[in-house]
This record gives C-alpha cells, structure tokens and sequence, in this order.
C-alpha cells in the first residue's frame, strides 16, 4: 500500500471515529481540529475589520437616511448575483449549459463583484462541497457547527482531507479556459477594482452621496449582506429547515437562503444524482 493510500485510509478512519462519536466527543474534536489546522488571523482580522466599519456605517445609515445609496448597493449586488448563481455556480462548477466568450467574460465580472474567491478557488471548492458533502473533505463541513459551515471554514486552514480528496477530482475545464485563467492571474485588481472602488464611484456618480458614504454604505454594506446571504446556503440550509425527500439527507429547505440560492436542496439533489461534482 503506497503512503499516499494509507494515508487515505487513516483519514477514513479518523472520520468514521467522528461519525459514531457522541455530540461532547465530536465537539472535542472539532475544537481541537480549529486549534491543530489553525486559525488565519489575517482573515479574522480583515472579516473583523469589514464588519466593524459596517457596524458604524450601519448606524450611519439610519441616522443619516442614506436609503438611496442603500438602494444603490441593493441592485449592484444583484449582479454579484448573477455572478454566483449563473456564473460560479450553475456554468463553471456544474456545467449546467454552455456559454459564449462575451457572456463567460460578463459572468466573470459579476462573479468578481461579489467578491467571494477567484473563480477557479469557488468552483473547486463546491465541486468539493457536492461530491464529499459533511465530510472533513467537505471544505464547509455543517457536521462542524454554524459558526464554522457559515464564516469558519473562511477562517481556518483547510483540513488535510480536502487536500487529499481534492486530488481525485478533475478540474482541467477550469484550468484551461482562458476567462479563469485571466481572472486568476489579475485577481487582486478584480476583487479591489469591481467590490470596491467601481460600485463607491458609480454611488457617487448615480446617487451623488458623499464619497465615504457611497463606501461604506454602497460598497462595503452591500459586500457584508451578500456574503452572509451566500453563507447562509452553506450554513443555515444545511442546519435547519424542511428535509421533503428524506430525513437523512442534510441539505434543507430553507426560506431565507432560497432567495440567494433559488433551492439548496434541489442542488445538492442534483449534484448527487447526476453524478456530477
Ligand atoms: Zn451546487
């Protein structure tokens, strides 16, 4: 047996101890897994940062009544949107149809507004996600608790699972096309450029709010709502809601997140059945 395949199997092992575990045991684990893959404090700080000005802007908002900037940041998230659901989600990660140069390129930059990883990082990931769904090879594993499926995942290093289950997945449609590619080799200036600096001045020029309040409120206000939007596909549809087709089956029915995500479970149904990642 290579090393590479008893590791594999130590994993399996490790996980299947997990499975069979009392809740205290589990938790204990899971803490300890947080302390041993270790926590990225330059996230934390940055994710803690993001909503601490938000926090203000907040409060700012209200007192000001700045509902048109508001308003501003509302419809440039919707396609931030598009971006996830039509771009990351349904064309790149399950190659749910086929589409031309100009719309991939359109896609892109929507999907770089919402600014939730480069392309070819988000669609590795929930192919993950799909194909060892609750498992530590799952990169937002719910078996983890809210906290981790909904930010968490963001803010520690990878389990090793995920390294080595990533591996027997094939992502060379990603790799190859020439929209990723570019989007990932310039990814800094997508992500500062369309989340940030482009929705602050299109608010100012739209709006004609002040320009720290077209940031915070426009730019920064809109980012923090549509990520927890995303983030509660991954944590509360897969914690709590109706489970129609089977009560073992974790994703869920949830009103909120289907807003974002039309139908978790319908993806995850999919995802399962056709075989796909
Ligand atoms: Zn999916």
């Amino acid at each position: 047996m290579s090393s590479h395949q008893s590791h594999l199997n130590m994993s399996i092992d490790h996980f299947s101890v997990r499975i069979f575990s009392s809740d205290s045991i589990k938790a204990r684990y899971i803490f300890v897994d947080s302390l041993k893959y270790g926590i990225v404090w330059r996230n934390v700080f940055l994710f803690v940062l993001l909503h601490v000005v938000y926090g203000f802007g907040l409060v700012h908002l209200i007192r000001e009544r700045l509902w048109s900037s508001w308003i501003f940041g509302y419809w440039y998230s919707v396609f931030g949107g598009i971006g996830i659901t039509c771009g990351a989600h349904r064309l790149w990660s399950h190659r749910s149809y086929k589409a031309s140069f100009p719309l991939r390129a359109f896609l892109m930059i929507c999907q770089s507004i919402a600014g939730q990883n480069d392309l070819y990082t988000w669609c590795r990931d929930h192919r993950l996600h799909h194909k060892f769904s609750e498992t530590d090879a799952d990169p937002h594993n719910s078996n983890r608790g809210f906290f981790f499926c909904h930010v968490g995942w963001l803010l520690t290093r990878k389990h090793p699972d995920i390294m080595i289950r990533g591996k027997t997945l094939c992502f060379d449609d990603l790799s190859k096309d020439p929209v990723i590619k570019f989007q990932r080799k310039f990814y800094p200036f997508f992500y500062i450029f369309f989340c940030f600096l482009f929705p602050t001045l299109l608010c100012r020029f739209i709006v004609g709010d002040t320009l720290l309040n077209c940031l915070i409120v426009g730019s920064f206000g809109r980012y923090i709502v549509s990520l927890h939007c995303t983030w509660f596909v991954n944590s509360a549809a897969h914690m709590w809601g109706d489970r129609p087709y089977s009560v073992k089956m974790e994703p869920r029915y949830v009103f909120i997140s289907c807003f974002y995500d039309k139908y978790k479970l319908t993806d995850n149904l999919s995802g399962k059945t056709s075989g796909s990642p």
